[in-house]
């Protein structure tokens, strides 16, 4: 039935939009999972920091359920002593005395999300101004299989890499980023979203994008797209499946090990036309002062600097990784020009 709407849509040149149809299961369980991401559930620093410190004991564990002592002393070391940058009721900068690098790594892979936004926020800016294109969110599924993780993996991305190849895509689209995100749901299965930020140029039916995506899997129609009304926020949705590929707390033993046998995968990339605008962009002044609100600027920092939001001198406190949740609550609770100094 769904075959021959789509059928029926692919010669419908005139594009006429189509009528909703009842939604299957699984595109429920994924405007489910999409709506909940993009809600982005505000939870308090001091929440965020909490979690990733459950993540990375739950991490430790499986590490040595599975005899990795050397990654699980890594993980224990990595931010665990912290120097922070704060007036008492605004941090910084939180400098570790040592990063593990390790992908799953809740604490290195924020680091890393922040290095992508800032070397791919300008080029963005730069693509969008000169190629008069504007981005969307698309997320991009399959079905799934009996398959591993890096199988997977494989297959959503060579379905993108022929999807791009369409005649479809190439009148629509000017390339983008790509990351992966790896789900399992309750039943055990692994699914496998592409999140890609893609620059359109111009505007289609995404009756016509499902029917090209039918194509390119064989199997697959379900899909999601949004306009990205703010770019730099659309940046930060998908670089957090590279920090966050996966629910690490539902993670078991085995999901580490099959995780540990992928080491060179790589979860995020550029692909058409943008991949070639970045290789040559160089970011302009103008650029550097829009990446600021990234935080890069907070690298300059020292201590008796003025806080970049309330402009009181900055001190450092040195506390280890445990008491940066607690702490973070202090700051959120604390009332302004209080100045928390019970620490240290
Ligand atoms: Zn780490
Ligand atoms: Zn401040």
């Amino acid at each position: 039935m769904r075959q021959a709407t789509l059928a029926t849509v692919l010669t419908d040149s005139r594009c006429l939009p189509v009528a909703s149809e009842s939604k299957s299961a699984s595109q429920t369980y994924l405007d489910k999972r999409v709506t909940k991401s993009q809600r982005g559930t505000k939870r308090t620093r001091s929440q965020r920091a909490r979690e990733r410190l459950q993540t990375k004991e739950h991490l430790v564990g499986l590490a040595r359920e599975l005899h990795e002592g050397e990654l699980a002393d890594k993980l224990e070391r990595c931010h665990s002593r912290l120097s922070v940058l704060t007036c008492g009721r605004h941090i910084a900068r939180i400098i570790p005395n040592f990063t593990c690098e390790f992908r799953l790594c809740p604490d290195c892979g924020r680091r890393r999300s922040r290095k992508l936004q800032s070397k791919y926020l300008p080029a963005m800016r730069g693509f969008m101004l000169h190629r008069k294109v504007t981005p969307v969110h698309l997320v991009l599924t399959q079905t799934h299989r009996k398959e591993n993780r890096k199988q997977s993996a494989k297959r959503i991305k060579d379905s993108l890499t022929r999807l791009q190849r369409r005649e479809f895509w190439q009148n629509h689209f000017k390339g983008g980023t790509w990351s992966l995100e790896f789900t399992k749901d309750k039943n055990g299965l692994h699914h496998t979203h592409l999140h890609i930020i893609g620059f359109r140029r111009k505007f289609f039916d995404i009756e016509l994008l499902r029917g090209e995506w039918l194509a390119v899997t064989g199997d697959s129609h379900v899909l999601h797209l949004k306009q990205i009304q703010d770019i730099a926020t659309g940046l930060r949705e998908v670089v957090k499946y590279v920090s966050k590929p996966l629910d690490i707390r539902r993670f078991g033993a085995e999901d580490l090990k099959e995780f540990l046998g992928l080491k060179n995968m790589r979860m995020f990339g550029t692909f058409g036309e943008f991949r070639d605008f970045c290789k040559d962009f160089e970011p302009s002044d103008n650029d550097a002062a829009a990446v600021s609100e990234l935080e890069s600027f907070s690298r300059d920092l020292v201590e008796g600097c003025a806080c970049p939001q309330c402009n009181e001198p900055l001190f450092d406190l040195r506390m280890s990784g445990k008491e940066l949740p607690q702490f973070y609550e202090q700051t959120e609770s604390s009332p302004p020009g209080k100045v928390g100094t019970s620490w240290n």
